[in-house]
């Protein structure tokens, strides 16, 4: 195939073609620790994984993406470390079990509301204590892992020779006390292990029997376990958010390797940090946005999904209401201009297909759509053609028809009453009723002749 899709390896920092087995390309996502909502910039790390998937059925090939559910095991970083599912279940006085399946189920509906397409498989960490016990066992056969003198079960980081290739960070220069070191006294032989098997001690939920005895299992271990079993010793690529490249994917990248006696993994992708109004989007600055916020603010969930796309994946970007309000305005405007063409059939457009295949280069891919908006040469037909050709890989319902939303009675006598005032020149009582609309959700746009209104 000449023209393929190429994407940022982590590991080794440069652009690296995708590779396929017989037209299969294998991805795994490390998917949501489901103790409350995903915020927007966790679902930009899951947006990336759809963008790669939707560009690789374009260019004619098939996926198969496993993205995990994490419900154990995923601690807090603080120095009193717990599991954050169990601090959240007694905070909401909810069993720690169906705290993760509310948060689960609000997962799937945030990622429905981006169009963000299914992944062939999401196993949960709770279900797959079977597949880690295994793989511990062989962990340790092979030397790689050692019981603690605390009973719990740890990876010897020192047995991987490789280790720190994806994050670029050395074992001999990994200090003691820093955040990955997780606070197991001297259990470890060495600070830079980790556990993949703790031992329940005072913990009463969530626990599990095993051959060390009763307790959880680590974080890393679930994404090796998940991704060998359903995916095989081959990844194709990896995804998941920048700040899981260290320790998370050193970790599972160490474990997986370890077992499988190879690189199981062809290529790292990382989705980088959203800010949100200039500041890091993070529940402890409590600067946080929700997609159920953005429903709420009156704006289409896939304006976010068009505000992302117009930066590149792995840059950081800073989030602002305003941008979400330009690209709900944009997303209404393309409607308008592809819905009367959504049945006509579309042609393969190389031009779309070499962009999006040069490492996700969705801003460019936007900004040819909007100069060919503004292009008087071509017919409204040609255009609508190429947005629903560009739109299998943006997921903006660009075919969609806009249903326009009846104005309450109020509303509607709102703007009766300011037509009234504009025509007796009453510039103070049309300001008024003017704000008044808009706290209702509409725009106004006054022309000599008269006022028009639409929904924001
Ligand atoms: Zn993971």
């Amino acid at each position: 195939m000449l023209n393929r899709l190429s994407l940022y390896d982590t590991k080794s920092r440069q652009n690296l073609e995708v590779q396929d087995e017989d037209g299969l390309v294998k991805i795994y996502c490390c998917g949501p620790t489901v103790y409350r909502p995903a915020h927007v910039g966790n679902l930009r790390t899951f947006l990336l994984a759809d963008l790669i998937k939707k560009t690789l059925e374009l260019n004619g090939l098939a996926v198969k993406l496993v993205q995990n559910i994490t419900d154990v095991g995923h601690m807090t970083e603080d120095v009193e470390e717990e599991d954050k599912i169990l601090s959240q279940s007694a905070l909401e006085k909810v069993d720690p079990f169906s705290l993760a399946r509310k948060y689960e189920l609000i997962f799937h509906n945030d990622l429905a509301l981006l169009n963000i397409a299914k992944a062939d498989l999401y196993p949960r960490a709770s279900e797959s204590i079977a597949l880690m016990h295994e793989l511990i066992a062989e962990l340790l056969k092979k030397n790689h892992a050692y019981i603690g003198s605390d009973g719990c079960v740890y990876f010897d980081a020192k047995s991987f020779p490789n280790y720190g290739q994806v994050s670029g960070n050395r074992l001999d220069a990994l200090k003691p006390g820093h955040r990955y070191e997780y606070t197991e006294g001297g259990a470890k032989r060495f600070h830079a292990d980790w556990a993949l098997w703790k031992i329940a001690t005072h913990r009463t939920e969530m626990i599990w029997d095993s051959p060390w005895g009763s307790g959880f299992p680590g974080w890393h271990i679930e994404c090796s376990a998940m991704s060998l079993e359903y995916l095989g010793k081959r990844i194709d690529v990896h995804v998941g958010g920048i700040d899981l490249r260290f320790p998370h994917h050193e970790n599972e990248r160490a474990q997986s390797d370890a077992i499988t006696g190879t690189d199981t993994v062809l290529l790292w992708s990382h989705g980088e940090h959203l800010l949100f109004e200039g500041r890091k989007m993070s529940k402890s600055a409590n600067n946080v946005l929700l997609l159920s916020e953005v429903i709420e603010g009156g704006y289409d969930p896939l304006s976010i999904r068009l505000a992302f796309l117009e930066n590149r994946y792995r840059m950081q970007m800073d989030l602002t209401w305003s941008a979400i309000s330009a690209a709900h305005t944009t997303l209404k405007r393309w409607r308008a201009l592809v819905n009367p063409y959504r049945n006509i059939s579309v042609a393969n457009n190389a031009e779309v297909l070499e962009t999006i295949n040069k490492d996700l280069d969705t801003p460019r891919l936007i900004s040819l759509l909007r100069s060919a908006e503004k292009d008087m040469s071509r017919t409204s037909e040609e255009k609508a053609a190429l947005f629903l050709y560009a739109d299998k890989v943006l997921g903006l319902d660009l075919g969609r028809q806009e249903i326009i939303k009846p104005l309450p009675n109020d509303v509607a006598e709102t703007l009766k009453q300011r037509e009234i005032a504009r025509r007796e020149k009453n510039w103070e009582e049309s300001d008024r009723l003017r704000k008044i609309l808009e706290s209702n959700g509409l725009i106004i746009k006054d022309t000599a002749a008269t006022q028009e209104w639409e929904w924001r």
